[in-house]
């Protein structure tokens, strides 16, 4: 195996872009180190990002927010900025692990890693969050809902890596949220979960809302009918009902020890209310 960690993201293209054989970026390693030393993976190359700058940094500018591919969830909580812009994408990167691991993973890893049950991408999904690809034929950018195309499975093509995730700029009174349920405290996998953003008009009234679930279906599903649901309203009862109505028709679930279809269609408009709830006062309605 041959590993390799240049220190600009044209040399990490160049070398996924030339590889014979099977070639892996490396962020935190939090998955792929994990799938290595199961004999689930062996790849031929990898390409190591954490010495590339650019990569380890969150930028704040006017259009919002970049956070570098190898910018760890640790180091994502610490950010007081993007805490106060966008606490519910932080707090679901907080929900990664534990300290040890959110010291070394990264939200970009957790997309393309693209578990139906990654805490971050439902909060990514909520937030309208976008990933600057580079490749071999330059730079593109996709909305993060386009990269997981099913189960471990993700849309990047040879020789292309994430450079970074860029985060809208917050306008007016907005706010969001993610929640999760697993069974024990922490330190497990999500059983269901789900993110929520909303936007508000001066009066209080959800003028825009993106709502996602978890671990309810192959991929992450942005489930537009949940967000329509709430959109015009200031979230009072018949709203939250027909959130979590939409919320549930979006499920299509595994049955398994973790959980059945009952129980995680069901749990998912729970979440999906009471992370609107929260996404709401964090808006700054009432
Ligand atoms: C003990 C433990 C507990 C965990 N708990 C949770 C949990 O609670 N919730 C949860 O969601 N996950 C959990 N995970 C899984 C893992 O920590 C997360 O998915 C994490 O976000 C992966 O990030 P990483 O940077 O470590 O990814 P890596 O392992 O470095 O990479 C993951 C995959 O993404 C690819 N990749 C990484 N970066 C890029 C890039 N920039 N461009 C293209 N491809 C890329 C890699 O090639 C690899 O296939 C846990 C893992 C462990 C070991």
């Amino acid at each position: 195996m041959q590993y390799e960690a240049p220190e600009t993201t044209k040399a990490a293209v160049g070398l996924l872009a030339k590889a014979k054989g099977s070639a892996y970026v490396l962020a935190g390693g939090s998955d792929l180190l994990v799938r290595m030393k199961g004999g689930f993976v062996e790849p031929d190359l990898v390409v190591d990002i954490k010495r590339i700058k650019p990569m380890r940094e969150i930028r704040k500018t006017a259009s919002g927010f970049t956070i570098g591919a190898a910018v760890s969830c640790a180091e994502m909580n610490e950010n007081k900025a993007l805490i106060k812009a966008w606490p519910g994408v932080v707090e679901a990167a907080g929900l990664i692990g534990s300290k040890q691991v959110q010291s070394r993973c990264t939200v970009v890893g957790n997309l393309c890693n693209s578990s139906p049950a990654a805490d971050s991408v439902p909060a990514l999904f909520a937030a309208g969050a976008r990933a600057v690809i580079q490749g071999p034929r330059g730079k593109r950018k996709v909305a993060v809902e386009d990269i997981p195309v099913g189960p471990g499975k993700n849309a990047l093509k040879k020789g292309e890596l994430i450079e970074a995730i860029e985060l809208p700029a917050r306008k007016g009174k907005s706010g969001d949220a993610y929640l999760r349920f697993i069974p024990r405290s922490e330190m497990d996998i999500a059983v269901v979960s789900a993110g929520v953003s909303l936007t508000l008009d001066a009066k209080g009234v959800i003028k825009d809302a993106r709502v996602a679930l978890g671990a309810v279906a192959p991929t992450v599903v942005l489930v537009k009918a949940a967000a329509k649901a709430i959109v015009g309203t200031k979230l009072d009862g018949t709203a939250l009902e027909k959130l979590g109505e939409a919320a549930s028709a979006a499920c299509s679930p595994i049955d398994d020890k973790r959980g059945t279809v009952e129980f995680r269609t069901k749990v998912a408009a729970v979440l999906a209310r009471r992370a609107a709830e929260i996404a709401y006062k964090r808006a700054g309605g009432k």
